[in-house]
């Protein structure tokens, strides 16, 4: 695939020098010469975590990172708040892992308003709050620092699936008072998939080493233990460590601030393409979150009945680039674009151009017919 092609919500376009750092003999997880990698990874992100406590590195994707961290959680109830596919994942992976959860569902491209949170964490007593930083499935972002504040005052901890948004979308894990975060490789950090991260308050980590079921894989705890000697408890997937050690370089020298920000020119180019196109095409495009809480790395646009998503995303693909089905049972009547990690307006560009030839096409095809 030519570089600058890959639109996806759910794989990033791996640059090539990254993609290259793996190709060689994977190195002993016990060595000095691990040890020397896995402590520049964390100090490089340190800075994209915001955080001063050490991240956790597992050979897993995002959901086992989202199962650690309910494993993990404190006991008693868990409140989860879900705009989406992603958020109901939570709830699925509490209820397997016999905890007891509470779910506030909302329409859609919503996300959660924190003071409707306040309210329901004041309607029984609870120990952690679930909560999606950038909902993949819609497109909506959650202000997770208003909704921590409320969660802190409550007493209650607030776990945040970031999966699509640290690397993009601002987060501050120590400013915003956060006690667990997961995320994983291969959305906005911009690497090949298999890796999740984690990182804990020292008061959810306490609390962790007190919850029963944590099981051996997916215990926190150990992983705590073993990145105070930068190891993990287990052997990971080495080559992706080489990879990442690469892309903590690019995040370096492009600094958080400039990467959330080339991000929000990215949304903010999705948004006035729509409107752009939707009147020069004469037709209804849409973005489905909220304007004002939608998420820097994907855009969930709305077609128009008539226009088939399928054909749709085929004329774009043979244009040589690629964007994301819709999810779930909105498969039928959005594609979503995913502009996540190196990505550049320009680029963006190119692929919008792409796609609106190909909405030009359907439109074609349905008056014709
Ligand atoms: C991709 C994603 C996940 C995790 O998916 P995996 O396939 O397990 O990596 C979780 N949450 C969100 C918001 C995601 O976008």
């Amino acid at each position: 695939m030519r570089h600058g092609s890959v639109f996806l919500p759910n794989i990033a376009e791996v640059a090539p020098h990254v993609l290259q750092a793996m190709a060689r003999q994977p190195i002993s997880n016990r060595s000095t010469e691990f040890h020397a990698i896995f402590a520049t990874i964390q100090a490089g992100l340190r800075g994209v975590f915001r955080t001063v406590r050490p991240i956790y590195i597992a050979t897993e994707s995002g959901t086992g990172m989202m199962e650690a961290a309910i494993r993990c959680a404190p006991r008693g109830r868990i409140m989860s708040l879900v705009s989406g596919a992603f958020g109901e994942r939570f709830v699925r992976i509490a209820n397997a892992c016999d905890r007891r959860v509470d779910r506030h569902v909302l329409p859609p491209g919503d996300a959660p308003a924190p003071e409707v949170v306040r309210g329901l964490l004041a309607s029984a007593s609870y120990s952690a709050l679930t909560v999606v930083h950038s909902e993949t499935s819609t497109g909506a972002l959650a202000d997770i620092r208003a909704i921590a504040e409320v969660a802190r005052e409550a007493g209650v901890m607030t776990i945040v699936d970031s999966v699509s948004g640290i690397g993009g979308a601002c987060l501050e894990f120590d400013a915003w008072g956060l006690d667990c975060v997961v995320s994983a490789s291969q959305k906005a950090l911009g690497l090949p998939p298999g890796l999740a991260f984690a990182v804990t308050s020292e008061r959810f980590l306490a609390a962790a080493a007190k919850t029963e079921g944590r099981g051996v894989y997916l215990d926190l705890v150990a992983f705590d233990e073993h990145a105070r000697n930068h190891e993990t408890p287990t052997t990971p997937c080495v080559p992706l460590f080489f990879a990442l050690e690469e892309q903590v370089a690019e995040f370096r020298r492009e600094g958080m601030e400039a990467r959330w920000a080339r991000h929000e020119a990215m949304r903010q180019t999705m948004e006035s393409w729509v409107a752009k196109t939707g009147s020069l095409l004469n037709m209804e495009l849409g973005i489905l979150a909220k304007r004002g809480m939608r998420s820097p790395t994907v855009t969930v646009v709305t077609l128009p009945t008539g226009v088939s998503a399928d054909r749709l995303l085929s004329g774009i693909a043979a244009r040589g680039f690629l964007v994301g089905t819709g999810y779930g049972a909105l498969g039928e009547s959005t594609i979503r674009v995913g502009h996540m990690g190196s990505h550049t307006v320009r680029e963006l560009e190119r692929c919008l151009g792409a796609v609106r030839e190909a909405l030009d096409d359907t439109r074609e095809s349905v008056s014709s017919r």
